[in-house]
């Protein structure tokens, strides 16, 4: 099955992602995270990109649907894979419904956190990772049981440099006048909202019912 999780900048899609991810075994898409991993590794294509990074800016269309392309041919995806982040734009959801189609796998069901602005801000404010596992922590409502460190590996956290408040407001601003279009382009396909505003194992238990109702449709 194919996945899309979709949602602003702190909507809880990481935290989601790696318990959907578990469940069915499938491997959780992030092009944010890719993206980053170039950045870090100081190629020219991550030289290129920093200052849109840096400054809450969208990467050109192409080279994302390049990116992706050859992330999803490879072999763990043959099962179905979670989409996070990605498309992003109009033109990057009538790219992926073109390739799916010409390469003979299933639309996404569209998961849509939806979350209210203000409280995106106050999340992302608390929001702090472990840069080796990429566990995400809120300082205030899912803190590290030691004070900054990952619980997986004693890990530092460190606060994302696109978290910074100046970077956020760009970043919700590019998901508002981009991102619009494209959920209404999915709004008559398989698409569900979900209350993402509620607690995780809340908003775990609409996401699992939503992915069990299309197992039971896919069955049938
Ligand atoms: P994210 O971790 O999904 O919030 O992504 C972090 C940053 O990566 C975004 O603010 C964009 O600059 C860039 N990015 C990630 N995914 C896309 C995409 N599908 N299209 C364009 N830019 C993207």
């Amino acid at each position: 099955m194919n996945l899309l999780l979709f949602g602003p900048p702190g909507c809880g899609k990481g935290t989601q992602s790696v318990r959907i991810t578990r469940w069915l075994g499938i491997p959780g898409i992030s092009t944010g995270e890719m993206l980053r991993e170039e950045v870090a590794s100081g190629s020219e294509l991550g030289r290129e990109i920093t200052s849109i990074l840096s400054a809450g800016g969208l990467v050109n269309d192409e080279l994302v649907n390049r990116i992706l392309t050859r992330r999803i041919a490879r072999d763990d995806c043959r099962n179905g894979f979670l989409l996070d982040g990605y498309p992003r734009t109009l033109s990057q959801a009538r790219f992926l419904e073109k390739h799916l189609d010409s390469a003979g796998l299933a639309q996404p069901l569209v998961l849509h956190l939806d979350v209210p602005l203000g409280d995106l801000k106050r999340r992302i404010a608390a929001r702090r990772q472990c840069p080796k596992c990429g566990h995400i922590y809120n300082l205030l409502k899912d803190p590290p049981i030691k004070k900054n460190q990952c619980n997986e590996d004693g890990e530092f956290l460190i606060r994302r440099r696109d978290d910074h408040p100046n970077v956020v407001n760009s970043r919700l601003e590019a998901y508002q006048s981009w991102t619009h279009p494209v959920l209404e382009h999915y709004h008559n396909g398989n698409y569900h909202r979900i209350e993402g505003e509620l607690p995780p194992n809340e908003v775990y238990a609409q996401v699992e019912a939503a992915i069990e109702g299309q197992m039971v449709r896919v069955l049938r």
